[in-house]
C-alpha cells in the first residue's frame, strides 16, 4: 500500500489502543496485512531501475510527505488542542511503526547492492503485497483511508 493509507491506519489503531506497548507493534504488524489488501502502487510491475528515475521517486517522496503530514496533524491536534500527550505519543509513535516496513526498506530502492540485513524484510514484503490494478488498486485504499477515518473521528478519545 501507499504509505499514507498505512499511516491513517496508525493512527486508528493509536486512538483506539491507548496502551502503547500493545498499539505500536500492531500498527507494525499490520502495516503487512495492510500489504495483502489488494492495492496499487508507485512500483506496480516496474523493474528496478525504472524505480530511480522519472516521476516514481517524486511520487514516493509526495506520498511519503503527506503520510507524515497526516501523522503530524493528528498527533499536534492532540497534543495542543485537546491537551493530550500520552496519546499524542501513542499517534505519534503508531504513525512511524505503521510505515516501518516501507521505510527500513527505503534504502534499499536506492542502492545498487541489497544490504543483507534487509534481504529478509525485502523478501516477506514483496511475498505480502497483493498488487491490484488500475482504478480498482487506488479504490481499495481510499475505503481503508475512509474506514479509519471514521473509526478516528468516532474515537471518543479524539473528542
Ligand atoms: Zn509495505
Amino acid at each position: 500500500m501507499l504509505l499514507t493509507p498505512h499511516t491513517f491506519v496508525g493512527v486508528a489503531i493509536a486512538t483506539a489502543i491507548p496502551n502503547p506497548f500493545i498499539a505500536v507493534p500492531l500498527s507494525f504488524a499490520l502495516h503487512f496485512a495492510g500489504d495483502m489488501v489488494p492495492h496499487w502502487d508507485f512500483f506496480s510491475n516496474t523493474r528496478k531501475e525504472e524505480r530511480l528515475v522519472g516521476w516514481r521517486p517524486l511520487a514516493v517522496m509526495a506520498d511519503l510527505v503527506i503520510g507524515v503530514a497526516v501523522g503530524l496533524t493528528f498527533t499536534l491536534h492532540t497534543l495542543w488542542v485537546l491537551h493530550n500527550p500520552h496519546l499524542a505519543l501513542n499517534i505519534f509513535l503508531c504513525g512511524i511503526a505503521s510505515v516501518l516496513p516501507d521505510a527500513l526498506e527505503g534504502p534499499y530502492i536506492y542502492m545498487q547492492k541489497n544490504p543483507k540485513i534487509l534481504n529478509w524484510l525485502t523478501k516477506t514484503q514483496s511475498k505480502m503485497q497483493f498488487q491490484a490494478p488500475l482504478p480498482w488498486g487506488v479504490i481499495t485504499q481510499i475505503f481503508v483511508i475512509f474506514v479509519c477515518l471514521s473509526l478516528i473521528l468516532s474515537s471518543a478519545r479524539l473528542s
